[in-house]
Order: structure tokens, then sequence, then C-alpha cells
């Protein structure tokens, strides 16, 4: 019999990119990637994928892209680090129309299962002003007053896929990804991440013996990160259980930007001056997640130490930037 069909939406994106690996590897679906991006931009490529270039923003597009799906991913959204969110409300919350659409496609195409990717930025803002965050619980999204913009799109989202199972009786899962950071990401352009962006910087200030890096902010505050494989792993836990309420997916391994600078000169073997900037978006002082439900409801929580995916994802951007620097000069 013919295996059922999973779409991954934004599967040209960082996690999409990992999801499609990880279906491809266990076999049990056909898998189709969907994303805007031209292919040869898309972080990972499959062969054995039905890959397709699209603009989900189009109702034609998320019907072309669900056709015959049991199950869809949504991980497609216009987003980036905190330099790109806060400069760019407006295109953040156009990724409504991806999720509005593909809900309405995935309940008219009868799609068994539905997958939306929110975000700790739903938080409110009052809850996180802090840098002892003593974590954030899923309730804390309300009374709500998430992040300008990105934030108020993925809460919106959530609780339209909420409505979409009481009304349509469409299975959803959502997780709140906390922080995500690992290989085959966005890691320089202004889309990246504080994890990244630290391994490109203090990379880049190890090969041109530049004695010091700069910093968004005074790097007091707080943040947990989660490392991709974690990530992965917590997104097919929850398609496999019935929960159908928003939880967290993030790790609580809580540390300060400047632990985290710390950690990556250790990874590099330098030490590094380091200049605050204190003009540079910085978003909340404080955040962590708080992992009793996810511990409760799935038995399992993201494990990976931060030293270990770190010490990966430094490798992988170092190996990047040599290779770009080598073509530069060929
Ligand atoms: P990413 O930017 O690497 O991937 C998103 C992909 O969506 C991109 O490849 C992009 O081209 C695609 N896309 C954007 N608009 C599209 C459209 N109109 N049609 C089709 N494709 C479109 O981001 P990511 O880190 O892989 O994030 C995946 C999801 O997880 C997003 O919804 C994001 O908001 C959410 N999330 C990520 C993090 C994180 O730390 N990475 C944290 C919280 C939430």
């Amino acid at each position: 019999m013919r295996k059922e069909l999973a779409v991954v939406c934004g599967a040209g994106g960082f996690i999409g990119g990992h999801l499609v690996a990880r279906l491809l590897e266990a076999g049990r679906y056909r898998v189709r990637g969907v994303d805007v991006k031209p292919f040869g931009d898309w972080f990972q490529r499959f062969a054995r994928c039905d890959n397709r270039v699209l603009d989900l923003r189009l109702k034609a597009s998320c019907e072309e892209a669900v056709a015959d799906a049991a199950i869809v991913y949504n991980l497609a959204a216009d987003m980036g680090g905190m330099g790109f969110i806060e400069r760019n409300k407006a295109l953040c919350m156009l990724s409504v129309l991806v999720n509005t659409h593909l809900l309405v496609a995935a309940r008219d195409a009868g799609v068994r299962r539905f997958f939306y990717a929110s975000s700790a930025c739903v938080y409110a803002a009052d809850k996180q002003r802090a840098t002892d965050n003593p974590g954030l619980r899923e309730a804390d999204a309300y009374p709500a007053m998430p992040e300008d913009g990105y934030g108020w799109e993925k809460l919106f989202s959530e609780r339209m896929c909420r409505h979409f199972h009481e009304d349509f009786g469409l299975e959803v899962r959502v997780a709140r990804f906390h922080n995500v950071y690992g290989p085959h990401g966005t890691y320089d352009g202004g889309r990246e991440k504080a994890p990244a962006a630290i391994c490109r910087k203090v990379h880049q200030a190890v090969r041109r013996r530049d004695p010091a890096i700069q910093i968004w902010g005074d790097g007091a505050q707080t943040r947990s990160f989660m490392f991709i494989d974690d990530c992965i792993e917590g997104i097919e836990r929850l398609m496999a259980s019935d929960v159908r309420e928003p939880i967290n997916l993030g790790s609580s391994e809580m540390v300060s930007v400047n632990e985290l600078v710390s950690i990556v000169e250790r990874i590099a073997g330098v030490t590094l001056q380091r200049r605050y900037d204190l003009s540079a978006p910085k978003g909340v002082r404080g955040r962590n997640s708080e992992n009793t439900r996810i511990r409760q409801l799935l038995g399992w929580e993201p494990a990976t130490r931060l030293a270990d995916g770190m010490a990966r994802t430094y490798r992988w951007i170092a190996g990047e930037l040599d290779r770009a620097s080598a073509r530069a000069v060929a």
C-alpha cells in the first residue's frame, strides 16, 4: 500500500529542513517540502522529497501544498532574531495569511493532523522584566501582551488552530518554541539569532586576530536555548500525542548572553574583549521555559546541554565561514 503523505511547510528553513530529514529517515511517510525561497537557497535539500516552491500566503498555493496530505506541519513564517522582528512587525504579522490559508486548505482536504510552530514570543511582557525569570508557564500568555508584531501573530494563529479544532474537528498540535539553535540555520544577513550570531562573531574574531567582539545589550539579559535535535524530537512526540493545548517546547537551562559568549569562547579556545552595544535590539530582559506541563503530558523534555549543542553549532558555522572565505580567495 502507498504510504501516507506528510507535508512540511517552511522546508527550506532551519527547523523545516531538519524535520524533513527526520521524516525521510523514519520512512513512515512520503514527504513533501514547501517553501517560498528558490530551491537553491533551501538550507537542506533532499532528492527523495517532493520539493515545491510556493508562496503560502496565497490560498491556491496552500491548496496545492496540502493536496493528498495526511499530516501537515506549518513551520513557514517570515521571521528572524530580535534585530529582524523589532524592525519588521508588519512582515511578521503577514505570516497570519500562511497559517490561515493552510488551516482552511487542511480542513477542506481532510488532513488528519496539523502542527503549528508557535513561539515564546507569545508570553506577556510583564512576566519577562527580570533576568532571574522563574520560567514561563503556559498560562503566562494571558492576559495577553505578547511581543509586538511577531508575538501577536503567533498568539492569534494559536487561537485560530484551537477554533479549527472546536468548530471543524481538525486535530491540531501547537508548540511554543523557545530559541532553537543548531547547524543548517541562519548565521548572518540580519535574520540570525543570538547563538548563531555569537558563533559567527567569535570565529571571525579568531580568524582576523581581532581582540574584541560586539554584544547586543549589556549581556545580562537571560534566555534558554534548545538544540535542534530536541526540537525535532519534541515536535514528533507532540504530534504522536493527544495534547491539543499549546505547550512549551524549550530548554530550561537558562543563561545570560554573557554566559553564552563564555561558552563559545571556551569552545573556540579564546578570551575576547566585550564591547556592549546598548542601543541594539535586545528583546525582553529575562526568559526561560517552564517545563512542568511537557513533562506531565509527554513524559519528556529537551535535555541537550547548551555547551554540547553549541560545540556542534560552532563547528558547523566555523566550517561554513571557512569555506566561504576559501571560495572568495579562489
Ligand atoms: P526559518 O526562517 O529558517 O524558516 C522559515 C521558512 O519559512 C523559511 O525558509 C521561509 O522562506 C519560509 N517562508 C516564509 N514565508 C513563506 C511563505 N509565504 N510561503 C512559503 N514559505 C515561507 O525559521 P525557523 O527557525 O526554521 O522557524 C520555523 C518556525 O518556528 C517559524 O514559524 C518560527 O516562527 C518558529 N519559531 C522558531 C524559533 C527559533 O528559534 N528558530 C523560535 C520560536 C518559533
